[in-house]
């Protein structure tokens, strides 16, 4: 699979090499990320929220969200939501938090989520711009709320929606929030995504936490049919040899030196799990995604649904890593 993977994102880039505002991105990624939105799209439609609002890379740095469920408060989120939405409340250039809901979730998912959200405490003043997607037949609809809104980015942003390429629901990536990171595209479409610091998991916890929902997620989907589903966690940062690393795992090798106490707690979790793979600590941001694509894949292995299917081959969990500006895919040594 990776093989192929490979090959289309090669061409993906060959493609865009010929558009010239997709060069003018790259060439602000190799500056840095200064993403105006904090996406947070349900995990079935994250790769076909960029294309659905027509994000370039860059634009925005994403959270997840578990389909059918509410977000949770803060703390019973940390990887999910928490840790990247206090990333994103650091960038001078933050225009507000767009959230996204399939056309069947309910209304009391909705609700919730949005008060969950100002439960931030680095998100108390950012609008919320909340759309509910027919992703079948475009339909977009406005969310109105009371938790404060932007009127200008959301006409703005109703005037950008397209319709997204096909989802592949076979393909699980997990990968960096990073707003220049984008989950590589399949011969069949678009995959599901997981968006977290460093593309980051954490083990199950058997509380009523993220993890909880994460497993209720991976049960329905390794359950939904007897086709071989396939997990690509993706670790991202300068493998072209002159480009940015991964911005998580090089605050995981000080996390001391993080200010935000809820980032720092999930830094520190970044710090203590990689160290767990790694023989000496990792002395470069680089070394550092790779050990923690490795534990993301040991907590994986902790989901009771993960293990139920694995163990019967219908799931294939993989690795790759990806550049951060161009995006291109390399194996592991
Ligand atoms: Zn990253």
């Amino acid at each position: 699979m990776i093989n192929k993977l490979m090959e289309i994102s090669a061409e993906h880039l060959n493609e865009r090499k010929k558009d010239a505002l997709f060069i003018a991105r790259m060439e602000l990624a190799a500056q840095g990320q200064f993403p105006r939105f904090l996406l947070i799209s349900p995990i079935t439609r994250s790769g076909q929220d960029l294309q659905l609002l027509s994000m370039n890379q860059g634009d925005a740095l994403h959270a997840t969200r578990v389909p059918g469920f509410a977000i949770l408060p803060p703390d019973l989120t940390p990887a999910l939501f928490t840790g990247p939405a206090s990333f994103y409340s650091r960038f001078p250039s933050k225009k507000g938090v767009i959230v996204t809901f399939d056309i069947d979730e309910s209304l009391e998912v909705i609700r919730e989520t949005l008060e969950n959200i100002k439960l931030h405490p680095e998100l108390q003043s950012m609008p919320i711009i909340a759309f509910q997607v027919n992703y079948d037949n475009l339909r977009v609809k406005l969310i109105v709320h009371g938790k404060g809104r932007d009127y200008e980015y959301e006409n703005r942003i109703l005037h950008w929606v397209r319709k997204p390429d096909p989802l592949d629901d076979s393909l699980l990536v997990v990968i960096c929030s990073d707003s220049r990171v984008r989950p590589p595209c399949t011969k069949r479409g678009v995959p599901m995504a997981i968006q977290t610091l460093a593309g980051y998991i954490s083990k199950y916890s058997q509380h009523d936490d993220e993890t909880k929902q994460l497993n209720r997620f991976f049960e329905k989907w390794l359950t939904s049919s007897k086709d071989t589903k396939r997990i690509l966690i993706v670790a991202h940062g300068n493998f072209e040899g002159s480009g940015p690393s991964c911005s998580a795992g090089t605050e995981s090798l000080n996390p001391r030196a993080t200010s935000s106490k809820s980032l720092r707690l999930m830094i520190e979790e970044l710090e203590r799990s990689a160290i767990e793979f790694e023989s000496i600590p990792a002395s470069s941001p680089e070394d550092r995604v790779k050990s923690l694509s490795k534990a993301t894949r040991a907590n994986l292995l902790t989901y009771p649904a993960i293990v139920d299917s694995h163990d019967i081959s219908q799931l294939e969990i993989d690795e790759v890593l990806m550049d951060t500006v161009t995006n291109a895919l390399y194996l592991y040594d």
